[in-house]
């Protein structure tokens, strides 16, 4: 494992690089959150330029999260003119801290008018600088986070590296209430479970819908689906475990630590998961393992699609987000150790998690919207658009417990026989899992399973320390100024469980009956993007975000007005995309078709009028109805979208609009198409289908 870390600037680089001090100094801003030393900077700069130039590196890049969700990055070479005509390598301190990019060509909902453009970067050394390989050519990339020229957050790392500092300061102030003096820091902890499709390269340039949305906007369901539950964990093909293989390796020199991959549930759908590391650093790194997806995808020539739903009637692709948090002397705060009743400062921050995620159950939903992910939730694929939690049998047990006034005890998983002697026997855990929830407990963490397979990670990580240090304050605010610490701790968990019991749900979370039970316990149902996005707006919202200096009202609003415009410009992308597909490939296809069955019918009467016709006859009038009302959808569709224009200028009317009118009319006008695919000769159908895609690989 030689290459692992190949190309980081890592711990291991920068111990052996830089002078003691600078190291010193440098490790106390990564790990005590101190200010960076200017001069600092300067040597730090110049280690990492000629490591990178030792490696083969000629540019750089300050690379950033703008809210387009994904990355950006603008290259400089180290060139630098010295005397008489000649150049030579320079990097300097300013450079590595601060960048200066147009903040006003990314979404800044109306932070920034075009001609305010500008905007800074700065370097964010908590996350290493690494070297990207982009066919062969290095570049030096060093994480940085993205702001306005008026100071406001224009990215996805600002909150989230703000958001881990709130989440620092409560969670030590209910450590220290249990007497730790020693813990200096509480980080959040997370592991980005990734989902992805594969599909052979030849056919995705046969498809627009692809290219331009991402998804598959017609096509007909292939006579088998994954109603044999035969990919699910099935053995590799060997094309699919090349990729893999090629792809672990870019990412371990990237020092991502990409750990377990698997076959997914739909046919060509697959999953990888990294070890898990600091929030911040694998929000980085899953922005790496998306980019390496899709590169390394291409080599062997398939295309990654990451969208959250590709492929109708098949199972969409999430983003299981594992969280938890560590101290810096190594202790997990999600473990709940083998007699958990005992254990009252897991029992505390759980009881603070439950509070958390029943009190903020909305930020959690509008966390996870995407255009994209409104097809998953709620669809029997993926949870609902509910959220609640999965505690399992242990912990339900003894909160039970600590409702009825005396935990005395933990359940225990018992010993598993399977009936064949050679077996090991083995515990079985004390709790079963439950995939049907959104927040499940899952032994020493949480995993959030709402999270789009194609958004950043950041913004579900934002809401969840935002939250959690939330809870946190109210309970060390009560709890310090306790006379009988034991007593006013027992009473605030009772009345917690008792406040918040509604949000724990251990049972099918994708079943009817969970919607009209979650609607009686009051629990909060969003099922779109656009609704959710109001919550953005809402006062308890910006005075969460304010309290803990995460996002300021500003910063909310240009949120909010990102992700209805995002939305919107998706339905519209994808309803141009229909109508072009619509006229070009698939009216011509059903004409050339209908004009060949009536060539036939005519060249067979007058061959013989004895000849049974009536199939290309039937046939014909099937075909020409089914086109004459694929020909009025489409009109209709084209109406809709015109009719957008006169929406008043109010992001979340607009959003409605499109919602409720064009996407209903892309609906329409898919069914009548996919109709046609089932009718229309192959030889002439001009688009590949779903068992070609799914199956072809
Ligand atoms: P599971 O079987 O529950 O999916 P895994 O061990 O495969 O469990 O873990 C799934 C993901 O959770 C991995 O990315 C793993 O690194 C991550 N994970 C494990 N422990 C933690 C933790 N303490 N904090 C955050 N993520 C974690
Ligand atoms: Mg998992």
């Amino acid at each position: 494992m030689d290459i692992f870390g190949e190309n980081v600037f890592n711990d291991a680089v920068m111990r052996k690089r830089l002078p003691k001090a600078a190291y010193k100094s440098l490790r106390k801003t990564i790990e005590g959150g101190l200010p960076l030393d200017p001069s600092v900077a300067e040597i730090v700069a110049n280690a990492m330029k000629d490591w990178a130039i030792e490696k083969g590196a000629t540019h750089f890049t300050h690379w950033f999260q703008p809210l387009t969700g994904i990355t950006a990055e603008k290259h400089d070479s180290f060139i630098s003119p010295t005397m008489h005509g000649l150049v030579g390598m320079e990097f300097s301190g300013k450079e590595l801290i601060q960048g200066e990019p147009d903040a006003s060509s990314f979404p800044n909902g109306g932070i920034r008018a075009t001609f305010e453009a500008r905007g800074y970067t700065s370097w964010d050394c908590t996350s290493p600088a690494f070297l990207k390989e982009d066919a062969g050519v290095l570049t030096l990339c060093i994480p940085t986070a993205f702001c306005s020229y008026t100071g406001e957050a224009l990215d996805k790392k600002t909150p989230l590296l703000r958001s881990m500092q709130a989440l620092n300061k409560q969670a030590l102030r209910i450590l220290r209430l249990f007497g730790n003096t020693t813990t200096t820091q509480v980080t959040s902890t997370v592991g980005a479970e990734q989902e992805y499709f594969l599909i052979d390269k030849k056919f995705y340039d046969k498809r627009l819908d692809l290219m331009l949305s991402g998804r598959t906007l017609f096509g007909a369901m292939p006579p088998k689906g994954q109603e044999m539950d035969d990919h699910y964990f099935g053995s590799l093909k060997a094309r699919v475990a090349a990729f893999m293989h090629d792809l672990n390796i870019e990412l371990w020199k990237l020092g991502v630590l990409a750990k377990t991959q698997h076959n997914e549930v739909a046919p060509g759908q697959f999953e990888l998961a990294p070890i898990f590391g600091t929030t911040n650093i694998a929000t980085d790194h899953n922005q790496l393992v998306m980019d390496s997806m899709k590169k390394v995808a291409l080599r062997h020539d398939m295309v990654c699609l990451l969208h959250e739903k590709p492929f109708a009637g098949v199972n969409g692709s999430g983003k299981h987000n594992n969280w938890s948090m560590s101290t810096d002397d190594g202790l997990n705060l999600l473990d709940p150790g083998h007699n958990p009743h005992e254990n009252f400062q897991f029992l505390t921050i759980l009881c603070a998690i439950i509070k958390a995620v029943d009190d903020y159950a909305e930020l959690l939903r509008v966390s996870a919207a995407m255009p994209g992910n409104d097809h998953r939730l709620g669809a029997n694929e993926a949870p609902p658009a509910i959220i609640s939690i999965f505690l399992g049998d242990q912990l339900t047990d003894i909160l039970e417990q600590l409702q009825n006034g005396d935990i005395t005890h933990s359940l225990q998983g018992e010993k598993m026989a399977s009936g064949v002697e050679t077996l090991p026997a083995f515990h079985k855990d004390s709790t079963d899992r439950n995939r049907t929830s959104p927040f499940a407990f899952t032994g020493n963490k949480f995993e959030f399973r709402m999270v789009a397979s194609s958004q950043s990670i950041s913004g579900p990580n934002v809401v969840l320390n935002t939250i959690f240090a939330e809870v946190f304050s109210q309970f060390a605010d009560h709890l310090e100024q306790a006379e009988d610490f034991d007593q006013a701790l027992l009473e605030l968990l009772k009345k917690t469980v008792a406040n918040h019991k509604r949000i724990l749900f251990d049972g099918n979370g994708y079943s009817r009956e969970w919607v009209e039970e979650a609607a009686r316990r009051g629990l909060p149902n969003i099922s779109s993007t656009v609704d959710s996005a109001l919550v953005l707006l809402r006062e308890s919202t910006v005075e969460l975000y304010k309290k803990h200096g995460v996002l300021n009202r500003t910063e909310l609003e240009s949120r909010y007005e990102i992700n209805l415009e995002r939305y919107c410009k998706q339905i519209n992308i994808e309803a141009l995309t229909m109508i072009d597909m619509a006229k070009h490939l698939i009216i011509p296809a059903g004409v050339k078709y209908s004009t060949q069955l009536a060539n036939s019918i005519n060249a067979i009467k007058s061959a013989s009028s004895a000849v049974d016709i009536s199939v290309q006859e039937n046939l014909l009038i099937d075909l020409c109805s089914t086109l004459a009302s694929f020909r009025s959808n489409l009109e209709a569709l084209e109406k809709d979208i015109q009719g957008a224009n006169s929406i008043p200028d109010d992001a979340y009317t607009i959003g409605v609009y499109y919602r409720d009118v064009v996407f209903q009319a892309m609906k329409a006008l898919r069914t009548d198409g996919d109709k046609l695919e089932t009718m229309i000769d192959a030889e002439l159908w001009p688009l590949p289908t779903y068992a070609q895609m799914l199956y072809m690989l």
